[in-house]
């Protein structure tokens, strides 16, 4: 077995062995294959191959989801929660595509850690490069798979340096590659001194492992060509004189990364990965919230709403609610407060997503994620807890980057397209801006796809032919202040005015310029690009 956890002795059983985590990667780079591995050696589904075929089944039902398909992006997340070994593992699946980085941002607010995948021969890509400074914003701690390594990939000192100086993070190599391409035969486990020998008859097959002792064992010798085994010894000396050696607590702080390396086709280096989230993986961590922290091994239950997924069967108009427990042990039925409406709610039917069929949640625990069917209480940003006032902070909206008007086909519509962008609104979809002077709706989105997304969304849901078009502003800007200044500053400005669906006031502009002028006009107002969801 690895090394002892350097994590909390003192947390319940249960709490400590969840894994709460999400894949970054680019597209491409293998992390629908690996999810599905992973899902397979976690008994959750039967046979590799079903996630996908899930997935486009309900792809498939409408329009929306089949221009999603035709695209190859991946807008909805869920999450999935599967046992590996004493391990419970609940991986958030993240969305693919930059379009969707705020939901994806988000998403990274409700893990604990995130495993990145890169692909053998292209090394860190743009999209990957994103989402890890996402994660280094908060810390989180990354383990490492690089993929592909049956293909013809890069030279392995060359991958691990790429990502040590393009990531500015240490990395610490967990497993050693031997040969490379189609003389790829496996890996010399270097936290373990084992060898793992690929099966590439049986792309199912978990990798035979064989127990030697370090590199000079003559056991290598059977199994390894002349060639290659030279190689291995010369390299591995080399890695373990230049490269840090793996550091636990360094890990968890996020300064290093250990890599893996594999084929998640062939099933190889899937199961040391998922040794390796679940040895040197955080269990669920303190929670940021205000006026407290919330720490997991509370008594009482409280967690976080960082995603609401609407219209999931098209049949009932419902929504999910993606709720993180923060803390506390869930049991079905429990009343929870909802803490921005101060009211209670009853939580009778939540689902835990088990590989990718839902199924109804009896207990939960910090760390999990459930999912909680309503009809538009939940918002993104909100808390739930026993009773107590307390608001999860770090969960930030951003300015959209693209503004447009948007107007309903037939004019005597306009009441239920103004019902239909708050739904989107706050579900986190678009931003809704609803100006003072003037008709119509400023619809904010961070890429240009989104639009299309939208109108095809509201056309189907809501049965409403829209039309976007150019706007004459390109910033959006929340603005606040003390109410005097506020104000004064509202009445000179009202045609740049406007107010997103919680009613906080919007600054909208084509000109940085105004942005400086307001800066210098109003010393006490402030103009923000972000706002927390609450
Ligand atoms: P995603 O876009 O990151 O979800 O990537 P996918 O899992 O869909 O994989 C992209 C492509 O790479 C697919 O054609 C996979 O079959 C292929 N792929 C995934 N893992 C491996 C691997 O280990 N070796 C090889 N040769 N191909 C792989």
């Amino acid at each position: 077995m690895l090394d002892a956890l350097p994590n909390r002795p003192d947390l319940p059983a249960e709490i400590a062995r969840r894994r709460t985590f999400a894949i970054i990667s680019h597209p491409d780079a293998g992390k629908t294959t690996l999810t599905e591995k992973f899902l397979l050696f976690g008994g959750a589904i039967q046979m590799a191959g079903q996630v996908r075929a899930k997935g486009e089944a309900r792809r498939t039902r409408s329009d929306f989801m089949q221009m999603e398909k035709d695209r190859g992006i991946s807008v909805s997340a869920s999450a999935m929660s599967f046992d590996f070994r004493e391990f419970r593992f609940n991986l958030v699946d993240t969305p693919g595509h930059s379009d969707f980085s705020e939901d994806t941002y988000r998403t990274l607010t409700a893990v604990d850690a995130a495993v990145m995948v890169i692909d053998g021969a292209k090394g860190v890509e743009s999209q990957t490069q994103k989402l890890f400074e996402v994660c280094r914003l908060r810390d989180l701690p990354i383990l490492t798979f690089c993929n592909k390594m049956d293909r013809e990939s890069r030279d392995t000192f060359d991958i691990i340096d790429e990502i040590q100086e393009n990531l500015a993070i240490d990395v610490t190599p967990a497993s050693w590659p031997i040969g490379v391409g189609r003389d790829f035969m496996g890996c010399y486990d270097m936290l373990r001194d084992r060898l793992e020998l690929m099966d590439r008859a049986d792309r199912n097959r978990v990798a035979e492992s064989i127990e030697i002792n370090g590199l000079d064992d003559p056991k290598l010798e059977e199994h390894v060509p002349a060639h290659l085994l030279e190689k291995l010894r010369e390299e591995v000396e080399m890695a373990r004189e230049l490269l840090p050696k793996l550091d636990p607590q360094s890990v968890l702080e996020g300064h290093m990364t250990p890599i893996w390396f594999g084929s998640a086709i062939n099933s190889f280096g899937v199961k040391e990965l998922m040794d390796g989230i679940g040895t040197y993986g955080p269990e669920p961590q303190v929670q940021r919230a205000q006026p407290r922290e919330i720490a997991p091994d509370e008594k009482k239950v409280a967690g976080f709403v960082f995603k609401v997924q609407a219209n999931m069967d098209p049949k009932h108009r419902d929504r999910v609610a993606f709720v993180r427990l923060a803390s506390g042990h869930f049991i079905r039925g429990m009343k929870l407060t909802h803490v921005r409406t101060k009211k209670p709610m009853a939580i009778s039917n939540p689902v835990l997503f088990l590989a990718s069929d839902r199924e109804l949640a009896e207990e939960a625990w910090a760390g999990d994620i459930i999912g909680i069917p309503n009809h538009g209480q939940l918002r993104i940003g909100d808390t739930l807890t026993e009773g107590e006032a307390i608001r999860v902070t770090g969960i930030p909206s951003f300015a959209p980057e693209l503004l447009q008007t948007c107007r309903a086909g037939d004019p005597m519509k306009a009441k239920h397209l103004e019902k239909a962008l708050m739904q989107f609104a706050e579900e986190g979809a678009a931003k809704v801006f609803k100006p003072e002077f003037g008709s119509g709706f400023i619809v904010g989105v961070v890429g240009a796809l989104q639009f299309e997304v939208l109108a095809s969304r509201i056309e189907m849901e809501y049965g409403l032919p829209v039309r976007f078009e150019p706007s004459q502003f390109t910033s959006a800007r929340w603005a606040s202040g003390p109410k005097t200044a506020l104000d004064k500053f509202i009445a000179a400005n009202k045609q740049h005015i406007a107010h997103d669906n919680d009613g906080d006031v919007v600054y909208l502009t084509r000109l940085q310029w105004d942005i400086d002028r307001i800066a210098r006009d109003y010393p006490d107002v402030t103009l923000s690009a972000t706002k927390e969801m609450m």
